[in-house]
């Protein structure tokens, strides 16, 4: 018989042996999930004991994450913004520092009415769909390259219904800028930033598993900033807002861009390390 917290300890043991980050956290949010449970709910069954197919299904999982697979993917959810969101490598995961763009975007929008938004890279959806839930008047249209993550996209728009207000469109802006004579109040995105050279150096829970084409643009690392201006050019309001996330140390080089392209009021948000992290500002 092994018992819950027999099991948390050989678990860790061997993710520490195999040399992942936290190993008794994530031994413990794996197990959760397999007992469907939150995980300080753990001690609270330390002695109970796991069924087979239990042991089984954590064997796996203990396995895939000492490959070094992210555990979002392993257990395909997570927490965004206070809401669940179905996620698969086909996406990227949503991350922190990307609940303060929203965030952002909330506490300087929120008093504006039906406000129609350009989601660039959605992804999982996650930003355009706690957009929708907290600014509850507006439109958005949520652009991506990938149909998988289109796919993963619909899922959730379906699963926080707010199918009313997002359009998922597939599109490759780096081929295609046209949005035809739409008129956006706000563009938002969270771009591949990182550059061919940076990449090498990230994580091998990123390199080995997250979409490549959602982390880095294979060039500098603005190629992306670049598109989004032109795009703002024609077809953001006068008067509306960018608001996107951005590389370390890349701030200099992202306001040139915006100011060449006609922004002012340009500001930046800090992230939890203190790094310039969201920048945003107004159309002229
Ligand atoms: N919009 C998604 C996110 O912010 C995906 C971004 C991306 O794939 N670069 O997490």
């Amino acid at each position: 018989m092994i018992t819950v917290l027999d099991s948390i300890k050989l678990s860790t043991e061997y993710l520490e042996k195999k040399g992942v980050e936290s190993p008794r956290l994530n031994a413990e949010l794996l197990l959760a999930d397999i007992l469907n449970c939150k995980r300080l709910d753990l001690y609270l069954k330390y002695d109970q004991p796991l069924s087979e197919d239990e042991i089984n299904k954590y064997r796996e999982y203990i396995s895939r994450r000492a490959k070094r697979e992210p555990l979002q993917y392993i257990i395909g959810k997570v927490d965004f913004f206070g809401l669940e969101l179905k996620i698969n490598k086909s996406v990227l995961i949503p991350r922190p520092e990307t609940e303060i763009l929203v965030e952002t975007i909330i506490n300087r929008e929120k008093d504006k009415n039906s406000l129609l938004i350009l989601d660039i890279g959605t992804g999982s959806g996650n930003i355009a769909i706690a957009l929708a839930k907290s600014l509850s008047q507006s439109k958005i249209v949520a652009v991506d390259i990938s149909n998988e993550a289109l796919k993963v996209a619909e899922e959730n728009v379906n699963k926080h219904n707010v199918i009313n207000q997002i359009e998922l469109v597939r599109k490759n802006i780096l081929e295609d800028t046209n949005f035809y004579n739409l008129k956006f109040d706000i563009i938002v995105s969270n771009p591949p930033y990182v550059s061919i050279n940076e990449y090498q150096s990230l994580q091998e829970e990123i390199i080995l598993y997250e979409p490549q084409i959602a982390v880095t643009d294979n060039d500098d690392g603005l190629k992306f900033y670049r598109k989004i201006s032109e795009i703002a050019d024609k077809n953001l309001k006068t008067g509306g807002r960018i608001y996107l996330e951005i590389g370390a140390g890349r701030s200099e080089q992202i306001e040139n861009i915006l100011t060449t392209t006609g922004f002012s009021n340009i500001q930046f948000v800090k992230d939890y390390q203190q790094i310039n992290r969201i920048v945003y500002g107004i159309k002229i």
